[in-house]
């Protein structure tokens, strides 16, 4: 049986992970990854397109390797990215570096050998403007600029990177002191970047095409291409919807046709999903491993938890749950298979958080969630995985070891892309 339409992962291949592998582990669905990827490149525009994956959604060299190979860029978020992108054999041209890091001393020449390789970089601040642009200058480098542009939109206020609340970019008052610190040094900037955040909704997105557009046309007239950054909407939850790339790609085309037509520049189209590539081809594979209940609540206890997914506790994030029983036979998805007794349960981890819940809300409360009630042993799956989870958790809290990754391939092998850390690679740095 499988967990959902979009997936080939079954319950047979949940039970054989676990199996193999043990819980908790991560469980990646290379079809959905490769189907998501053409997704993207099938956007439509207007003079061309790149598509960069931001790897900060999930940086693992196998994932890396599979998106590169179906044709999109890199979008990397620190050096070290940058450092493992190319180890998974991308190359520096076809990464760019977007960052809040201050390069200084080694890490300074790191960066500057790798831009003499290809490696592009947007300015993010006056500040690295000030450290790049002689070197830039005298190296013949051309740089991209990040607009803050004082707008912004987020599923959560901690995902809005674009309002008057958050810091990323080069503020929209600070562009023109930005451009003549460049023109003063004979620097153009060729690449106008924005990303107004993540999970928001695709209205926003739209009206910040408009934006970017115009503030290209007051601002930067060498710019040869225009980044509209992340934040494509995925569906993790069934009454979610996701963003519709033909419609956005389509607006985005009208208007840099019309760009053209007013100004005689043909802008190249640049975007950077994260969240769309990957989110729904991962999942989080745990045992039930415990049954608690309390005046008010009932909780089922898994193996793993905040520690491989922390997204609620941080966001409040909603993901989709599958109960796959022991033998690997049956699913009953939280979403439609609930019991007509009206179960419910909190689902928790096993870390020593209250937080440490899969089901909370947004003020971080704990909401029992419907489902059929599952037995001790039973797999508990969480869906909506891929992103931001083993990417971005606290992974050694409580002293728990960094969990497996697992790849199902098209041919129906089950892969293993990274293995669990041992307790002796956790301590290997302490004196
Ligand atoms: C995080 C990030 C992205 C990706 O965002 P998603 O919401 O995951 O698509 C793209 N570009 C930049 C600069 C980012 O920081």
């Amino acid at each position: 049986m499988r967990l959902n339409y979009f997936s080939v992962i079954d319950s047979a291949a949940i039970a054989e992970a676990a199996v193999c592998y043990g819980t908790p582990i991560y469980l990646y669905d290379e079809n959905h990854i490769s189907k998501r990827c053409k997704d993207c490149l099938a956007m439509p525009n207007a003079f061309g397109m790149t598509v960069r994956y931001a790897m900060k959604a999930n940086s693992g060299r196998a994932l890396l390797r599979i998106i590169s190979n179906a044709g999109l860029h890199i979008d990397a978020s620190s050096l070290n990215e940058v450092i493992r992108a190319h180890l998974a054999d991308i190359p520096y041209e076809n990464i760019m570096l977007t960052t809040q890091e201050i390069y200084q001393g080694d890490r300074l020449q790191k960066l500057q050998e790798l831009m003499r390789l290809g490696l592009k970089y947007n300015v993010c601040s006056l500040r690295q403007l000030h450290i790049m642009a002689d070197f830039a200058a005298e190296n013949n480098i051309e740089l991209g600029l990040r607009v803050h542009p004082g707008i912004g939109t987020g599923e959560s206020a901690t995902r809005n990177t674009g309002d008057d609340y958050s810091c990323f970019g080069i503020h929209l008052s600070d562009v023109t002191e930005a451009n003549k610190y460049a023109a003063d040094r004979g620097l153009k900037f060729r690449h106008i970047h924005e990303h107004i955040g993540s999970g928001g909704d695709s209205e926003m997105w739209r009206r910040n095409i408009d934006l970017e557009l115009s503030i290209i046309e007051e601002h930067f007239p060498d710019a040869l291409s225009v980044s509209f950054g992340g934040g494509l909407k995925e569906a993790r939850m069934p009454d979610e919807m996701p963003s519709d790339l033909e419609l956005l790609g389509s607006y985005a085309k009208w208007r840099i046709e019309e760009f053209y037509h007013r100004t005689g520049r043909k802008l190249r189209m640049e975007i950077e999903p994260g969240t769309f590539i990957v989110a729904n081809s991962g999942y989080a594979l745990t045992r039930i491993v415990d049954k608690k209940a309390t005046q008010r609540s009932n909780f089922i206890i898994l193996d793993g938890g905040m520690e491989i997914n922390s997204r609620p506790l941080l966001y409040g994030s909603r993901h989709p749950m599958y109960v796959v029983s022991a033998d690997g036979k049956q699913v009953k998805s939280t979403e439609f298979d609930a019991d007509e007794d009206g179960y419910r349960a909190v689902v928790a981890g096993k870390c020593c958080e209250s937080g440490d819940c899969q089901t909370l809300n947004m003020e971080g409360a704990t909401v029992p969630r419907a489902m059929a009630q599952p037995e001790i042993g039973d797999f508990l799956v969480i869906g909506g995985a891929g992103a931001y989870c083993s990417s971005m958790t606290p992974i050694n809290y409580n002293s728990h070891t960094q969990a497996a990754e697992v790849l199902l391939r098209p041919n129906g092998e089950l892969t293993l892309i990274r293995k669990k850390q041992t307790l002796e690679q956790m301590l290997v740095n302490e004196e």
